[in-house]
């Protein structure tokens, strides 16, 4: 067979070599220790949460060695694509503050000089490559059709044979230059195959960054590496572009562990050095119904998608926090020695990572995430609040901006002292955690063990009591004396030695005052929510529960 003749009958209009584009391309110029890692998700225009995970670990890797992230969108799969697929991936990494040195950054536009960054628009260097291989006689057009390869499956079947495109079964491997260029001619379509060297016989090794050394069976089939239409499969566009665009390790999904022998038979034929890879186990999740685990599910889950983070306004500080606590299970220890410390200075191990795949917890990113929006100021909680509603609840983000000064001081209470309040997770929370204040409650949270008379009867002596501009020092003693004046014990201790001289104890005096301001039984300190009120409206909302009480 002259292979050349081949080259040219499949590939008449490609002129550029393998050796142009690795001029083109040339050998990054970094230190021995950067790391060039990237981001490589199909533009589905849904961004899972295990795929910011992997970004994240991705950057953090690159970030660490003072090497280069970028990303790549691998669009070789036109079925699953959607329209402005790439700006919901854009965005979901934005969102949560993980930015790229080079790739996509809009549905056409890019930085970085290893481009194109979309694999649509890389046609011509994959169909480079292949012609070099069948130049070599490494691979060869294949014609089977769906008919074909079913039939082909049935024999190995029934033989108990492995399945597949190889050997004896790789028919096309054999045909003749002018039986090629008769289908050619007559515009039978074709796939392009690699003549797989493999032999089943031998294994391959390597040592992954995260699972640690994985044994193999070499590849052995004669796997596609260009499609009918011209486009590369998943595998061969890996090897070229990781390759071209000088990638040092590649970070992906495990489900990608089965597919390494052929990469590695790939990576040999064409002549390029392999990657280190690194294969993150998929996020987990308890499951309510059979209490076992199972992947997060883009179908059952919200949270799987990386938007609903952004909808209910997890702040991006305690998602990335949450996901480094995920990511290496000693990074929670850390931060518990280094409260104060940048997330850059931990030092983050691909090999700390769970091999058997970390458990995602909502109750945990609660957690980290009323932690950190306790810290902030309550003029950031209110910017990042009413950002948030402007995108996703315009009443509220209405009646912050005409509210301003009153929100502010909303978000101040219990804010800035020695053990601020953890209520709100996530700035959907505010909606919830402000409403009282700005309506009058509509429900009652009233204590049970007291009667409706003996509550009014509270009321009506609190409102006399109680004086405008009070300060928090006089505030509580008042309340307490009160109490004991009207036949209740003054610290619960007391009422529990001996119930039955009370009505009560100071805590439930204080709780029908509370309820009566806000309708809740717990909220944040009553003094100061009595305060943000103002006398006026305090009187008012005093007022209207009496009448509720005593109508
Ligand atoms: N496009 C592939 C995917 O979304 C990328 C895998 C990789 O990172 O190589 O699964």
């Amino acid at each position: 067979m002259d292979y050349e003749k081949l080259a040219e009958l499949l590939f008449k209009n490609i002129d550029k070599t393998p050796e142009d584009y690795e001029r083109e391309y040339p050998c990054r110029n970094l230190p021995e220790v950067a790391k060039v890692t990237r981001f490589a998700p199909s533009p589905t225009g849904f961004l899972h949460i295990g795929g910011l995970f992997a970004a994240f670990i991705g950057e953090r890797t690159a970030r660490k060695t003072g090497g280069v992230f970028y990303l790549r969108i691998e669009d070789t799969d036109k079925k699953r694509e959607i329209e402005n697929g790439v700006s919901g991936i854009v965005k979901g990494l934005s969102d949560f503050g993980i930015t790229i040195d080079e790739g996509m950054l809009t549905e056409t536009e890019s930085i970085g000089k290893y481009g194109p960054y979309t694999q649509s628009q890389r046609k011509e260097i994959y169909q480079a490559y292949c012609k070099d291989l069948v130049k070599k006689g490494l691979a060869y057009p294949c014609f089977c059709t769906a008919e074909e390869l079913d039939a082909i499956r049935k024999t190995q079947e029934e033989n108990k044979q492995n399945p597949g495109y190889y050997g004896k079964f790789a028919k096309c491997r054999n045909l003749t230059y002018d039986e090629i260029e008769e289908k050619i001619k007559s515009g039978t379509p074709y796939v392009l195959r690699l003549k797989s060297a493999g032999d089943e016989t031998r294994r391959i090794k390597f040592d992954d960054a995260i699972k640690g050394e994985i044994e193999m069976p070499e590849n052995v089939q004669d796997i596609v590496l260009l499609k009918t239409d011209g486009i590369p499969t998943y595998h061969f566009a890996h090897a070229v572009d990781d390759h071209l665009m000088r990638t040092t390790d590649v970070i992906r999904g495990d489900e990608w562990i089965s597919s390494v022998p052929i990469h590695f038979e790939l990576f040999k034929v064409l002549g390029f050095k392999l990657p280190k890879y690194a294969h993150i186990s998929p996020i987990m999740k308890e499951d309510a119904e059979t209490g076992g685990k199972r992947k997060l599910s883009k179908r059952k889950d919200p949270e799987a998608a990386v938007s609903y983070y952004h909808e209910v306004g997890y702040p991006k500080e305690a998602v990335l926090e949450y996901l480094l606590t995920i990511a290496n299970s000693n990074f929670e220890e850390w931060r518990a020695e280094n409260p104060e410390k940048s997330r850059d200075d931990f030092d983050f191990k691909l090999s700390n990572m769970s091999k058997a795949g970390a458990l995602f917890d909502l109750v945990k990113l609660n957690d980290i995430s009323k932690n950190y929006i306790c810290t902030l100021s309550k003029e950031t909680v209110y910017q990042n609040t009413l950002e948030w509603a402007k995108a996703y609840d315009a009443d509220f983000a209405k009646l912050l901006e005409e509210n301003r000064d009153y929100a502010i001081k909303i978000f101040g209470i219990e804010r800035g002292n020695e053990k601020p309040r953890k209520d709100i997770a996530k700035w959907q929370d505010t909606v919830e955690y402000t409403k009282y204040f700005f309506e009058k409650p509509q429900n009652f949270e009233w204590q049970e063990n007291l009667s409706k008379a003996d509550m009014a009867e509270i009321l009506k002596t609190y409102k006399t009591v109680y004086k405008d501009g009070e300060t928090a020092e006089e505030w509580f003693p008042k309340v307490r004396d009160m109490a004991e004046s009207l036949g209740y014990a003054k610290a619960p201790k007391l009422y529990k030695k001996n119930p039955e001289s009370y009505k009560g104890h100071v805590g439930d005096v204080a709780s029908v005052i509370r309820v009566a301001v806000t309708g809740r039984r717990n909220t944040p300190d009553l003094y100061e929510i009595i305060n943000v009120l103002g006398y006026t409206e305090f009187l008012e909302r005093i007022d209207r529960a009496i009448a509720l009480l005593t109508e």
